[in-house]
């Protein structure tokens, strides 16, 4: 670890519901999993804030002189339209709406998601590790459990959750709110208890099922995590993530399962952190009400996706976060700045090796205790814009500093360009060149002192929906209007 990287680390663990230091199970090593998405339709720019979340904590993981591996999982069978036992699989649904094979939905949609981890500047994990590849461990899993812990009933398996200590202590809400939301299957000893094998009703065959002791079906979702998790980092390992909603059913149930299988308390991660929502006050995050907010979408509409990391690293992943297209905007224009800053440093030098600038390592300290803190993104990127405000410092340093911070942000400052940040939404009228190419003639008009013409060619360009910006201080010059 170096000297400016040495605060020390706390993270909010929602099992203690406190900020706990971390120390890893294994010195100098932090194993991290990450719940990963459901592929029976595109991510939402809220589930992929759950990836910009688990992303940065792994970066600052790293950053902090960790040696890191990342699981994160894709969830391609057992998933229920209802988070809890009753209803489709979210997986079959999709399959029987479109006419197209579950695996073939499930391809689809793995690929565009990472199209996405691709834009966003998420690193990629260690291993993405797919559900359907690992049922045969699964089974083995609840093979282990199932004499002490599990019953069977008509429709599959079933987990017995008073079986456990302290069921539901990472909800708090076990006997109240958690429990309604559970569906009732018939037979069931309690209402929080879960599927672990979901047998298929005699007489029906599904696209995706396996052969088991509890006869012909498909695992329940909660089990997939359980197995994938300590296959790949352990019994007990360092950090789980996912979106808050998964505190209440989907990550008790993971604990639950964890205890059994290790015949004790242990909740098998160490630390269970959640990523709190991003949301839309128009219910744009909604997948099942038509349109929804997509990656793309933004894409579409002009904005590059590092405004939207950006956007969300200006929230602590605690905070619920609303979207809007102003503050996506706001965060693309802040992007900008840093980006000109950048640009103009970069025009005058090379990024020193190392930053040794007494007072840029101060604010690189301040930064690291920042980061530190629960990972307080928003003043972590205080310390950034102070760094890019320093004067008369040596400008190779600087960018050496700006480099490292970036690291943990992962908003590549220092390399993307001011015109990558242009707002060029893919319905435009008009192509970026021809746009250039008014542009160039109305400078011309106006040298010539022809004012008429080089207004025509301003409302000419007006009409195709392009906002000429002269003067602008951000030198954006002109942009598509997004509406
Ligand atoms: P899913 O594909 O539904 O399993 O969700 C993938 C991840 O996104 C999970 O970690 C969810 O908890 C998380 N998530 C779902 N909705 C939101 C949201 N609106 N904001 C932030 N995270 C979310
Ligand atoms: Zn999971």
């Amino acid at each position: 670890m170096t000297e400016s990287r040495s605060a020390p680390l706390t993270l909010f663990n929602s099992l203690t519901r406190q900020p706990e230091e971390f120390r890893p199970v294994h010195p100098g090593e932090a194993r991290v999993y990450t719940c990963g998405p459901t592929v029976y339709n595109y991510q939402h720019i809220g589930n992929m804030r759950a990836y910009i979340f688990a992303d940065t904590l792994g970066r600052a993981l790293s950053w902090k002189g960790y040696d890191l591996t990342h699981i994160i999982n894709i969830t391609d069978v057992g998933h229920l339209t209802s988070d809890a036992d009753a209803g489709d699989d979210k997986m079959e649904k999709a399959a029987s709406e479109t006419g197209k094979s579950a695996w073939d939905i499930a391809k689809f949609y793995t690929e565009a998601y990472w199209r996405d981890i691709e834009r966003l500047n998420i690193r990629q994990p260690a291993k993405w590790s797919i559900a359907t590849e690992h049922v045969e461990a699964m089974i083995d899993f609840a093979k282990s459990i199932a004499d002490k812990h599990c019953y069977e009933l008509e429709s599959g398996l079933y987990f017995d959750t008073s079986t456990v200590p302290d069921y539901g202590r990472l909800a708090r809400a076990a006997t109240d709110e958690g429990e309604s939301r559970i569906d009732p299957v018939e037979g069931k000893r309690h209402t929080t208890d879960f599927a672990i094998w979901r047998k298929t009703p005699d007489g029906e065959t599904r696209q995706m099922e396996w052969d088991s002791p509890w006869g012909r079906g498909a695992p329940g979702w909660h089990l997939e995590c359980s197995v994938m998790s300590k296959m790949y980092l352990g019994e007990t390992f360092d950090i789980h993530t996912g979106g808050i909603d998964h505190r209440e059913i989907h990550h008790p149930n993971e604990i639950a399962q964890n205890q059994a299988h290790s015949c004790s308390a242990d909740t098998g991660a160490n630390i269970w952190m959640h990523n709190n929502f991003l949301v839309d006050r128009g219910g744009k995050m909604s997948k099942s009400a038509g349109e929804f907010l997509t990656l793309q979408l933004l894409v579409d509409r002009g904005v590059h996706p590092l405004a939207y990391r950006l956007m969300c690293l200006q929230a602590h992943y605690r905070s619920e976060l609303e979207f809007s297209w102003e503050n996506l905007l706001a965060a693309l224009t802040r992007l900008k700045r840093m980006v000109i800053a950048v640009e103009q440093l970069r025009a005058q030098a090379e990024p020193a090796e190392r930053c040794t600038h007494p007072r840029l390592r101060e604010m690189l300290a301040a930064f690291d205790t920042a980061i530190s803190d629960d990972l307080n993104t928003p003043k972590a990127l205080t310390h950034l814009d102070e760094m890019l405000a320093q004067k008369k410092t040596d400008r190779g340093e600087k960018l050496a500093a700006i480099g490292e911070a970036d690291v943990v942000l992962g908003l590549d400052l220092l390399t993307l360009d001011r015109s990558d940040l242009r707002v060029r939404p893919v319905s435009a009228e008009i192509a970026e060149d021809e746009i250039e190419r008014q542009l160039d003639l109305r400078a011309e008009a106006k040298a010539n002192k022809d004012f008429p013409a080089a207004d025509a060619i301003r409302n000419e360009l007006s009409e195709k929906g392009v906002e000429i910006m002269d003067g602008d201080p951000l030198r954006w010059e002109w942009r598509i209007d997004l509406s």
